[in-house]
């Protein structure tokens, strides 16, 4: 199930990537997302695989660090939804889950964000916060 909140990559596919300053630690060490050894937690932010918790490190909170191991982790901001035709026929759907995005549009102005996802339990609170903003910003 990927994270709600962020997309994680390995360092290496970050833009400007500079490899030179990962030389002593290793190829491993550059691909640890790949190699399952940085995944999304439950609050959907990044975590070690041996030590939990990464810190971010840089203001945007796109770069994360473990402080016990170093490993490290480039995130973006996830997607409000996503798109497959393997996946409830090709309709919109709320990222990483298989709940119609229009399903949701649809609740908000009945209900909280609270409530929507009582109905919906793999939406968060915070993503439906998301698409009412946007569904908002856009009208
Ligand atoms: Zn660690």
């Amino acid at each position: 199930m990927p994270s709600s909140r962020y997309v994680l990559h390995d360092l290496i596919e970050q833009p400007g990537f500079n490899p030179s300053t990962q030389r002593d630690r290793g190829d491993w060490s550059l691909r640890d997302v790949s190699s399952a050894q940085v995944f999304a937690a439950e609050d959907g932010k990044p975590a070690c695989i041996d030590h939990g918790a990464m810190n971010c490190v840089t203001e945007n909170m796109s770069l994360w660090r473990c402080l016990m191991c170093g490993r490290a982790t480039y995130t973006t901001p996830a997607p409000i939804s996503w798109t497959s035709e393997r996946r409830m026929g090709g309709v919109e759907c709320v990222y990483g889950t298989r709940v119609p995005l229009k399903d949701v549009v649809n609740l908000l102005t009945d209900c909280t964000d609270e409530e929507i996802h009582w109905y919906y339990p793999s939406v968060t609170v915070q993503q439906v916060a998301r698409i009412r903003e946007q569904v908002y910003r856009d009208a």
